[in-house]
């Protein structure tokens, strides 16, 4: 059993913080006064002090001191109600291994001690259940909206700079779609909202073009061996899933390999075309796109969602081929009638579809056969799909946010001359949608 001294002469707040430990099974001594800690430290050498600053019969400065001469693994962490740079400076400087603000929380403590001490099993009795997963409402939040390239700066503020990454939140599991630099994001609010306690996610390739792993060697969740990351995506055309993204972390690319990160991660390539994550089902489905991409469609208990960042209808191109004399007309129009079906098979009745609608249509004409949409193509398959929800998708980098503005105020009015209903926003970094009050707008 870990010990702790709590040296702190407020006697509500030392024993508001005895209890925290006490609660996780951790052996408490106390002192009033900065000599008692002393003693008491050097007696008992516990693993852990936490000790305040101001205290009469000597100050947390001499109290620091004196200990760290003569306990040296002893790790000593400082609770102070004051924020001044140069108390912060004076109590490391007297031997303190972490400085915290009062007012204390259980997060905050075990955080300092998880990265003081990793050997001890503190966190045991806090980690996050099931059940407490469960109560996060089922969502998804967007973390990075572009394709091909991050695109930060005074044009992009407002629909984010970052590239391909959703976070899915739905019956327990946190599933994160793709790792584009979003992916930093992301880790840094779960390690913010666990703290000491591991993270447990799936994250879901749809393909490895750079635009969609680039974030992963900056994904800070991997770094920490508390952590277990499960990454599942497709084998390639030319390498298997993991050589490929061990690749981007070898040597003259980074300084850490993939076989160095802490975390409890392993890659599995996909076989099926329909797996679990938990009791997510997922379906997937290859993408017209160069090289092996797939599509995710994720069945929740609060409706379903579809990802396809990066796709080009079948039509246009098989028509280019055509014309070119490469094809037979009618054919290659059959063949890609039977394709678009397929896909609307796919999405179709979907809540939220996540679509790559990278072109304008007059871009697009110049980009026939690059492997992604024209906005028509996407608004015209969202339709006919009967999906809820469309967020256009994987912006090109040539696109600012007021291009963006218009590109939606396009597929809005679009889908006005259908007749039909149909909500639609483009991807915008940081957004959330709560699925529940989605399926409750119905
Ligand atoms: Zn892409
Ligand atoms: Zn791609």
């Amino acid at each position: 059993m870990p010990s702790v001294l709590i040296i702190e002469d407020d006697a509500d707040s030392r024993r508001g913080i005895a209890k925290l430990f006490a609660r996780e099974d951790w052996k408490v001594l106390e002192a009033g006064d900065g000599d008692t800690g002393v003693d008491l430290a050097v007696q008992h050498r516990p693993e852990v002090i936490l000790c305040d600053l101001l205290m009469p019969r000597s100050n947390g400065f001499q109290v620091c001191r004196t200990i760290r001469q003569q306990l040296q693994p002893t790790k000593i962490i400082v609770v102070s109600g004051r924020d001044y740079a140069v108390d912060r400076a004076s109590a490391l400087e007297a031997g303190a291994d972490e400085y915290l603000l009062k007012p204390i929380t259980w997060e905050l403590l075990c955080h300092a001690i998880d990265r003081l001490l990793p050997e001890i099993p503190h966190r045991s009795m806090v980690t996050k259940s099931a059940a407490e997963l469960r109560s996060v409402p089922p969502r998804l939040k967007l973390w990075g909206v572009r394709g091909s390239l991050p695109l930060p700066g005074p044009t992009t503020v407002r629909y984010g700079g970052n590239t391909s990454c959703v976070e899915v939140r739905a019956d327990g599991e946190i599933i994160a779609l793709d790792a584009g630099t979003g992916i930093r994001s992301l880790g840094l609010a779960l390690e913010k909202e666990f703290g000491p306690q591991p993270i447990k996610l799936t994250l879901l390739i749809t393909h490895t073009h750079w635009d969609h792993i680039q974030g992963l060697p900056f994904f800070s969740p991997a770094y920490n061996r508390k952590n277990v990351i499960r990454v599942l995506g497709y084998e390639g055309a030319r390498a298997g899933l993991g050589t490929i993204l061990a690749g981007q972390m070898e040597t003259p690319f980074f300084p850490v390999s993939l076989r160095e990160l802490p975390s409890h991660l392993a890659i599995e390539e996909l076989k099926e075309m329909e797996f679990y994550i938990g009791k997510v089902k997922v379906r997937s489905r290859f993408a017209n796109h160069p090289g092996i991409c797939a599509g995710y469609r994720l069945f929740t208990s609060a409706g379903s969602i579809a990802y396809m960042p990066d796709n080009e209808p079948y039509e246009p191109l098989k028509m280019q081929l055509a014309t070119r004399g490469g094809i037979n007309g009618d054919e290659a129009r059959d063949f890609a009638a039977a394709e678009r079906g397929k896909m609307v098979e796919f999405l179709h009745g979907c809540d939220v579809v996540i679509l790559d609608a990278q072109y304008t249509d007059e871009e697009y004409q110049q980009h026939v056969g690059w492997g992604h949409s024209s906005l028509s193509s996407v608004v015209s398959l969202a339709l006919d799909a009967n999906v809820g929800r469309l967020v256009l998708f994987h912006h090109d980098p040539g696109h600012d946010d007021e291009m963006i503005d218009q590109m939606v105020d396009q597929a809005r009015s679009l889908v006005s001359k259908s007749g039909k209903t149909l909500a639609i926003e483009g991807a915008r970094e940081g957004v959330e949608i709560l699925l529940e009050a989605k399926l409750s707008a119905k």
